[in-house]
């Protein structure tokens, strides 16, 4: 049976589907059978950063309507053959969709599966108490901006309104430069904040707007590659490894690296 782990935040613009995606790719790397599963509808953009966009022929309403069958709107990916994608609804739509339509669907897609990956929309809405309810574990992403680390704690404390096995925090976006320099929240204190397990930390890397711009998984040499990995390595093998992302920002050369980036 195929462990399903939402991404959720609250905010909106936090990272949710750039993790899911590059979760995704990751575990498929690793072997591992991956369905990634867009349910932010109507707002969607899973598929443009998997850059399968064009591949679409079939979406979950099409699924739910009977349109076609569950297999017959996965999407394979060109490169990871054990990666799939289950696409949302383009335009807007009207009718209620209730969460347990959706099980069905996973229910009959699940032996295929080691992992469901759960791209939920922004806010607490309908939407998202959809997402969170297909859902065993989750991941609450925040990036290091107080209003984010806020919305972020309320959304922990909603969660504990679900039956769900674990939450772990992921923080995207971290700056080591500006943690060192103290302009930026630094990761120990969001988790003091938080009161949860940090899961992973993923810095804020340009190679991820690239990503978006070609479509597909970040470059593998990348620092976003490697903590990615790593919070992948933590979800399947238990191995615990965070990210260091003021590493680089470190020591003399480290220096003269942090006056470099506020200076450009
Ligand atoms: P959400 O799904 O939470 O709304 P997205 O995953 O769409 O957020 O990300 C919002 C924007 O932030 C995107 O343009 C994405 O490329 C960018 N982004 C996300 N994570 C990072 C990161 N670690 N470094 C740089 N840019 C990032
Ligand atoms: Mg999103």
């Amino acid at each position: 049976m195929a462990r399903r782990i939402v991404l959720t935040s609250g905010k909106g613009g936090v990272g949710k589907t750039t993790i899911c995606a590059n979760l995704g790719y990751c575990m498929a790397r690793m072997g591992l059978n991956v369905l990634m599963l867009d349910l932010d509808m109507g707002l969607n953009n899973l598929d443009v950063v998997m850059g399968m966009e064009n591949k679409v022929v079939y979406d979950i309403i099409d699924v739910i309507e009977g349109k076609c069958r569950a297999k017959q709107a996965l999407i394979q990916d060109f490169f990871l053959p054990k990666l799939y994608l289950l696409p949302s609804i383009h335009c807007f739509y009207n009718k209620k969709i209730e969460w347990e339509s959706i099980n069905k669907i996973l229910e009959e897609l699940d032996f295929m599966f080691d992992y469901i990956l759960i791209d939920c929309p922004a806010g607490i809405e309908a939407g998202f108490v959809r997402a969170v309810s297909l859902a065993q574990e989750a991941i609450i992403v925040s990036t290091p901006h107080i209003s984010s680390v806020r919305d972020s704690d309320k959304v922990f404390s909603i969660l504990n309104n679900y039956d769900l096995n674990s939450k772990y925090l992921v923080v995207n976006r971290a700056r080591g430069d500006l943690i060192l320099s103290g302009d930026m929240i630094s990761i120990d204190t969001i988790v003091d904040y938080m009161k949860t397990e940090l899961l992973g930390v993923i810095p804020d890397d340009d190679v991820i707007s690239c990503q978006l711009m070609a479509g597909g998984s970040v470059y593998s040499e990348s620092e976003a590659y490697q903590a990615f990995e790593m919070i992948a390595n933590s979800i399947h093998f238990g191995v615990k490894k965070i990210y260091d992302c003021t590493k680089r920002y470190r020591g003399f050369v480290g220096s003269i690296r942090r006056t470099l980036k506020r200076k450009i």
